[in-house]
């Protein structure tokens, strides 16, 4: 039986940044996945194929829709959805490969397999090639999470879809519903529509993007709506009947009235759970909440001595960055370091056109822990850079302790946001002011500024 000083059981950006921060510490590690390819949900089937086919798309909108603004003539625009497609599988088998080699790179045994525990510091391998058994002193689970499905609403794959198949349509959809207005959905449903088909997002709540402060997810839905996404707010989809080649399903509003609503494809987006299934998390004891997350303390060490987890499998935001930073942690803290993740600078980013991005706290969090801020406002309009852009919706806010002027939280709907926000975190993880922010010269004419 091989053993090693680290078992990471999944390979996604915690596992794997894990793996490598553990390796790179001195500890011989090995590297569990049952999927073929390496980089977990992310790589595969998330961050990385959404954000492929939203640049893509975008490109086609802007040819289609906005290349005449800037005096550019283009006939004949057609979309070559295969072509598309093909880019989005070739970044993705680049990135997953590239995380083979950084494993070789730095002396990870990668094992293809699922990891069942089967006793303390034991895990057996269940891959192609049969059985293997790995005994670790220590174990870091790192197995992420799945789609949630609608219990009257299962998924079939072809007509009620969840990001995984949404991500791989052969053709474009004609009318397509989107059950949920989080990031997935609004990614997702952006993609379609700028490729031609006619969606409809349906969102329980009253709000779009129920994690971001309110005024920028009112600002995100305007735009996104001027551009033709169908929102639903307050409506809720309590059934649903699959026919042969379309799906209806009922969608009650928050006064009680029903409609039908016919389409040709349902994604249904309405949040991920922890994955766990087969992994033996019961022959070790292991503790698991309600919602079947492991628990862990704040170190991210399990109720089992020697068992650490992470990423989407624990408490908090069920993003990449928290994932990897929390595997990082985990691997300096087994090697004797002070592993440790700052949950108040995690940024989280809707990749939409405007983008959200977001750190740190709300308006109304602040008020709810009764701490007094100043608040500074600016619309992309009066920037010159968005102008030349030609991307003017959207505005930053950026709240600060009323009497320490420290950063508290900064939010952004905006044209890459997603880049911008990373000035707040850093700002924020310095502990810095907004005057410190202020005074810090910004190149002119930039977003930034
Ligand atoms: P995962 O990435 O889910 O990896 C877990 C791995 O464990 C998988 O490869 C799985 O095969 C393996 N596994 C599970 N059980 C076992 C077992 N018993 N044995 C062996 N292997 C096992 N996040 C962002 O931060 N930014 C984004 O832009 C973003 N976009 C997204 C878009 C979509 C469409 C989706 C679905 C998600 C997106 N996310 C995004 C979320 C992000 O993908 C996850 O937060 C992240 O992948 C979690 O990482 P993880 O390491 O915890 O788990």
């Amino acid at each position: 039986m091989s053993s090693f000083d680290l078992v990471v059981v999944g390979a996604g950006p915690g596992g794997y940044v894990c793996a490598i921060r553990a390796a790179q510490l001195g500890l011989k590690t090995a590297l569990i996945d049952k999927r073929h390819a390496l980089g977990g949900t992310c790589l595969n089937v998330g961050c990385i194929p959404s954000k492929a086919l939203l640049e893509s798309s975008e490109v086609f909108e802007n040819a289609r829709l906005h290349a005449a603004e800037h005096g550019v003539k283009l006939a004949d625009v057609a979309l070559d959805l295969e072509t598309m497609l093909a880019r989005k599988n070739g970044i993705v088998k680049e990135l997953t490969d590239g995380v083979g080699m950084l494993m070789k790179k730095n002396k990870v045994t990668v094992l293809q397999g699922r990891g069942t525990l089967t006793g303390p510091g034991k895990v057996t391998v269940t891959g192609d090639s049969g059985d293997t058994e790995v005994e670790a002193k220590h174990i870091c689970l790192a197995m992420g999470s799945e789609p949630v499905q609608l219990p009257f609403l299962p998924f079939d794959g072809e007509l009620v879809v969840s990001s995984t198949e949404a991500l791989d349509f052969a053709k474009v959809p004609k009318k397509m519903v989107v059950i949920g207005a989080g990031a997935v959905g609004l990614e997702l449903g952006s993609v379609w529509r700028r490729l031609g088909a006619d969606v409809t997002v349906i969102e329980m709540l009253p709000t779009i993007t129920p994690f971001a402060d309110k005024q920028m997810a009112k600002t995100l839905q305007r735009a996104l709506a001027g551009q033709g996404l169908e929102f639903r707010l307050s409506s809720k989809v309590t059934a649903g009947k699959v026919l042969k080649k379309s799906v209806k399903l009922t969608v009650e509003d928050d006064k009680g009235e029903s409609e039908e609503v016919s389409c040709d494809k349902v994604l249904v987006a309405v949040g991920r759970r922890p994955y766990s299934d087969g992994a033996g998390l019961d022959s070790v004891g292991l503790e698991v909440d309600a919602q079947g997350r492991v628990v862990v303390d704040d170190d991210l060490r399990t109720n089992v001595d020697g068992i650490w987890a992470i990423g989407d499998l624990v408490r908090g935001p069920m993003l990449a960055h928290k994932a990897e930073d929390e595997g990082m942690a985990v691997a300096e803290s087994i090697a004797g370091g002070a592993g440790h993740v700052n949950y108040d600078a995690i940024p989280n980013v809707v990749y939409t056109e405007p983008e959200l991005a977001m750190v740190g706290r709300t308006d109304a969090e602040l008020k709810e822990a009764g701490i007094a801020f100043n608040a500074g406002r600016f619309q992309f309009r009066a920037n010159g850079r968005a102008k030349s852009l030609g991307q003017q919706d959207g505005m930053v806010k950026i709240l600060a302790d009323k009497e320490t002027d420290r950063v508290l939280g900064v939010h952004m709907v905006g044209p890459r946001v997603s880049e911008l926000i990373a000035e707040a975190v850093v700002t924020m993880e310095y502990g810095g002011s907004a005057e410190d922010l202020a005074r810090s010269c910004h190149a002119h004419p930039t977003l930034s500024e």
